[in-house]
């Protein structure tokens, strides 16, 4: 078994504890007693929240809807749809139409994309965090 020191995503505390992987799975997690952040104790999600990383039923492609079914359709694809239906409806109801929502899961930099493309390129203020409250 190896050991991947790694930090957790799931919010900003910043513990950090060992991956045990075999054969490139994530068997458990070890807490790292050397952090001080965290000194060996890790909250449920930190100890228990990676099963979904070899989920069988985890979606790796986009679906897109056609003709009432959802089929996998290529990254380009899915995002030139998005954009599309994004653009359209700018152009019917106006920017304010839209908005979005970050997560504490993503890092600093992809929160301040999102808030970079919601206010700059769509033009509304209407951009929010799952952590802010
Ligand atoms: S183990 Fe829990 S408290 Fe620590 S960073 Fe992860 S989610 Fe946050």
């Amino acid at each position: 078994m190896k050991q991947v020191l790694t930090t957790c995503p799931y919010c900003g505390t910043g513990c950090t504890f060992y991956l045990n992987v075999e054969d490139d799975r994530i068997v458990s997690v070890t807490p790292n007693d050397a952090n001080s952040v965290n000194q060996g104790i890790l909250c449920l999600k930190g100890h228990f929240g990676f099963d979904f990383v070899d989920n069988k039923t985890r979606l790796t492609n986009p679906l897109i809807r056609k003709n009432g079914e959802l089929v996998e359709a290529s990254w380009d694809e899915a995002i030139d749809l998005v954009a599309s239906k994004m653009k359209e409806t700018i152009e019917q109801h106006g920017p304010d139409a839209l908005a979005a929502f970050s997560s504490a899961r993503c890092t600093n930099e992809e929160n301040y994309l999102m808030q970079k493309l919601m206010r700059a390129v769509v033009g509304t203020n209407n951009i929010d965090h799952c952590a802010r409250l």
